[in-house]
């Protein structure tokens, strides 16, 4: 009988979508020539989506959702050129959506879609950065191609208390930035927020309603987790020749702004997607978090759930109620 390992699945229904722990084979798991055993995964905003059904990810049933994962490589063939013990992290390339992915103790995709580990960051640290890290990483990339310098003055973080905020605090205070936090949770996360290295928490209500065309200049650059009003009021304070990097939606997809920031103060608006990146980033991106992230603030902003609390904490993620990283031990 072939080695069988433990999987979280979600079927189509008539009422909808049904999710099931389930023993596969990895012969359930598609065509992919690596086949990596799984040491953790993470929760993702989207995974929330996924797992809920509250919005269309899911492209084939069944499937195993978790859009990250990170894990020791077990069989590669001679194209995907990895060696068995080799660690290695997937983000993104649409696995989980339309390829099966992390919540399961075992994984089988493309070798170009893995990116080796730095030494010095584990499995489990792969995962507490996760996507969310990962992104708050090429959104930091972005402010320095755009040449966004710590002496330029301050860097509003939006959707503070979240995987991407959280990350991308601690990244740029490490890296010398002063960072503003924008939360909602202010009460409750301003001392978290601190501990990461925010300078200053501002409440996230003072962005979140209609935007001027443009405001008094307050950041010299931005990293946006939110959209929406927020981007937009962020954008319209933006000082001249700064630059945004966006890549949420928490509020919403929309975008009610003007162009006066773009074509009066010469703003860069950069899109951010970590999803499709190409490989190059991607290794750029983890050889940076391996270099510039504190990795005692990770432990602030981690904790760890096993593979059977995934339902609940979907909803959670999708109430803004989850602080921070939420990695997931496919094995406890
Ligand atoms: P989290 O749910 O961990 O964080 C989102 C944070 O946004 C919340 O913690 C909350 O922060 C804030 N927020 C929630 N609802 C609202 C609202 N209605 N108005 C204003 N702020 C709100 O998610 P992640 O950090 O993992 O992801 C953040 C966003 O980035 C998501 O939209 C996700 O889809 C997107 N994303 C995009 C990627 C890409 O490739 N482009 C990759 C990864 C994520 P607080 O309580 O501090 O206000």
């Amino acid at each position: 009988m072939p080695d069988t390992f433990r999987a979280l699945r979600v079927h189509k229904t008539d009422q909808g979508q049904e999710v099931r722990f389930e023993d596969l084979t990895t012969a359930d798991l598609g065509d992919g020539g690596t086949v990596v055993r799984v040491e953790y995964s993470t929760l993702n905003y989207k995974d929330g989506l996924a797992l809920t059904g509250r919005s269309p990810i899911i492209r084939n049933f069944p499937l195993v959702p978790g859009i990250d994962f990170a894990g020791v490589v077990e069989s590669s063939s001679a194209e995907d050129g990895f060696t068995p013990g080799d660690r290695v992290v997937l983000n993104g390339w649409g696995v989980g959506e339309s390829h099966n992915g992390g919540f399961a103790q075992k994984a089988k995709v493309r070798g170009d879609w893995l990116v080796k580990l730095p030494d010095n960051i584990s499995t489990r640290d792969a995962m507490a950065i996760g996507t969310a890290g990962y992104t708050a990483m090429l959104c930091v990339l972005s402010l320095e191609r755009n040449d966004v310098l710590p002496e330029d003055g301050d860097i509003i973080v939006t959707g503070a208390a979240g995987g991407v905020g959280s990350t991308a605090i601690s990244l740029l205070s490490n890296l010398g930035y002063r960072v503003v936090a924008s939360s909602g949770r202010k009460e409750a996360e301003g001392e978290y927020l601190t501990r990461l290295g925010a300078a200053e928490v501002i409440d996230r209500a003072d962005l979140s309603g209609p935007a001027r065309p443009l405001a008094r200049e307050r950041w010299a650059g931005g990293i946006d987790s939110v959209g929406s009003h927020t981007l937009a009021n962020v954008l319209s304070q933006t000082k001249y020749g700064g630059c945004v990097a966006a890549c949420g939606l928490a509020q919403g997809m929309d975008l009610p702004g003007s162009v006066a920031p773009f074509i009066l103060r010469g703003v860069t608006l950069a899109g951010v997607d970590s999803v499709m990146r190409h490989r190059g980033d991607r290794k750029e991106a983890w050889g940076r978090l391996a270099d510039d992230l504190d990795f005692k603030k990770l432990a602030v902003m981690t904790t760890i759930k096993p593979l059977s609390d995934l339902p609940a904490l979907a909803e959670q993620i999708l109430a803004g109620q989850i602080r921070g990283r939420v990695v997931i031990d496919v094995n406890a």
